[in-house]
């Protein structure tokens, strides 16, 4: 039996794949289960994409290219618009949706749906600002146009954590481009995907300019269309190994590629801090979609002069959490998202107290269905402690010491990821000194969330490749063309 998510969320979800405008069960007819975390039983079944669905889904979207492209950016700019309100408008309901498949806390999930939608808003803004430049060649011979063109068909994937934001997150600026996509949302989580693209189709974005093909067959799928040549874009959201794999394939045929991949953030406190505000921030970065988020604060450096005080006012209100099925009115802490989530996150919370670290709180999961795991604070983490090198992904703060910042720069930059740090001083200079000597691709400062819409998220080292959100996101969907002129 499976449940009926019209009366639980309050709209009606596509189930099938959606390809050249048309909702369909795809050539195989197989269907995919879709889990709620929070009991473990069966939502429902969507179709599961085949290589073939694939592939007809890019030739309805190269199909579509000419007439999308050359389509008044103004005009595209009003399908994004309306796209943006009715989402707004529907935001709780496309919030219970994303509950029931991922799992998270209501209040994050309406959080989510009205983020993801503002990216609707901000493209709409951005697609008539194409621009390109008119320059005088140096020797006076001719004139130099550079102009943005759309980049093209663009293969989109995205994770389970954020179904919406990071779905829209792309599919704005591609839209605002020109370009034409094939979104391949994760397995978990393709309701809320289906449930965006019914809204753009309703928002008058043509047939086969968004496609979605949802399949449990990510790997020969996303390589099909990686192989064929009338996919010029790959935009990737999801773990560093998938997206070396992604690399890979790209260079066979030398597409563009943009990558926003895993974290290992640092939340660093310094002794000069207002505590009372770091722990508010700190609560942020780490608890936000139940720890499920690239963003989330992975470790915890506190000044020596500060750490007990910080971590007596963290544990107090992370005990006050209330653990509980994400739709119950109330909860703060839903489910991980599935079982292997949760057995690497117990797994790495077991390796640190193994390795030395005490466990403060939490460290088990709770005895009852779904797949819930209890709000944990670990201290005295060894420094060499696995923990503090891996994506937790999880609602698990590990605390270490630290009394210079020469050498809180120097654990903090001590990774592979490169996404986002989180600092809290009251010395402005401090701060940004520090600031710019972290090796992230974005820092917050006396706050504990940096996204934004109009701001560029992205990483650097083995974090991504690319922006994406203000207006280079924009730029990561287009191409340059120069045009030398003699006039
Ligand atoms: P994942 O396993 O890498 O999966 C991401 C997407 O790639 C899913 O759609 C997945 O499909 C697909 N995929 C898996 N294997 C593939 C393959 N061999 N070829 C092509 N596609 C493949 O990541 P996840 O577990 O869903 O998400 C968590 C990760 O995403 C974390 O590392 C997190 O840090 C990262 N993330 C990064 C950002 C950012 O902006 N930097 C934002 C959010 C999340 P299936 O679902 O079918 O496996």
């Amino acid at each position: 039996m499976t449940a009926n998510l019209a009366a639980l969320t309050g709209m009606d979800a596509p189930t099938g794949l959606l390809i050249g405008g048309e909702w369909t069960g795809g050539r195989g007819g197989a269907r995919l289960p879709v889990i709620d975390p929070a009991t473990e039983d069966v939502l429902t079944e969507v179709a599961d994409g085949t290589t073939e669905d694939a592939l007809d889904a890019v030739a309805a979207a190269y199909q579509a290219l000419p007439a999308w492209s050359a389509t008044p950016p103004r005009q595209r700019a009003e399908c994004l618009r309306r796209a943006f309100e009715i989402m707004t408008e529907r935001a709780d309901a496309l919030a219970r949706l994303m509950v029931l498949e991922n799992g998270k806390a209501l209040r994050d999930a309406k959080a989510e749906a009205l983020y993801s939608a503002e990216f609707f808003r901000w493209y709409a803004e951005e697609a008539v600002r194409m621009e390109g430049t008119a320059a005088i060649a140096p020797s006076g011979a001719n004139r130099i146009l550079v102009q943005l063109q759309p980049v093209g068909v663009s293969v989109l994937v995205t994770p389970w954590n954020f179904p919406a934001a990071m779905a829209t997150r792309k599919i704005g600026p591609a839209l605002a481009a020109g370009c034409t996509v094939v979104l391949k949302p994760a397995s978990e989580t393709p309701l809320t995907a289906l449930a965006v693209a019914g809204i753009l189709a309703e928002a008058g974005v043509p047939a086969g300019v968004v496609n979605v093909v949802q399949t449990s067959h990510a790997g020969p799928t996303v390589s099909a269309m990686m192989a064929d040549p009338r996919v010029r874009k790959l935009s990737f959201t999801g773990s560093t190994e998938v997206g070396r794999i992604l690399l890979r394939q790209a260079s066979e045929t030398i597409t563009n590629c943009s990558m926003e991949l895993g974290g290992n953030a640092p939340f660093i406190v310094f002794e000069d801090a207002d505590i009372e505000a770091a722990v508010d921030g700190a609560m942020i970065a780490k608890m936000r979609n139940g720890g499920e988020a690239c963003t989330a604060a992975n470790r915890f450096y506190l000044h020596d002069a500060i750490a007990d005080e910080f971590t007596a006012a963290f544990c107090a209100r992370m005990a006050k959490l209330s653990v509980g099925a994400g739709l119950d009115e109330g909860t703060d802490l839903g489910p991980l998202v599935n079982a292997d989530t949760r057995s690497k996150v117990a797994e790495l919370v077991e390796q640190a107290a193994s390795a030395g670290a005490s466990v403060l709180m939490g460290g088990s999961a709770p005895d009852r269905r779904g797949y819930f795991y209890l709000p944990t604070v670990l201290s005295g983490v060894p420094s060499d402690a696995g923990i503090l090198d891996a994506e937790i992904f999880g609602p698990v703060a590990p605390m270490v010491r630290f009394s210079t910042e020469d050498e809180v720069i120097r654990l903090a930059n001590d990774t592979e990821y490169g996404l986002v740090s989180y600092l809290y001083s009251a010395d402005l200079r401090r701060a940004l000194r520090v600031a710019e000597a972290l090796e992230a691709g974005m820092v917050g400062v006396n706050r504990g969330i940096v996204s934004d819409p109009a701001a560029p998220f992205g990483g650097v080292k083995q974090s991504g490749i690319g922006r994406e959100g203000g207006h280079e996101g924009l730029l990561e969907f287009s191409e340059l063309k120069y045009i030398a002129v003699d006039w």
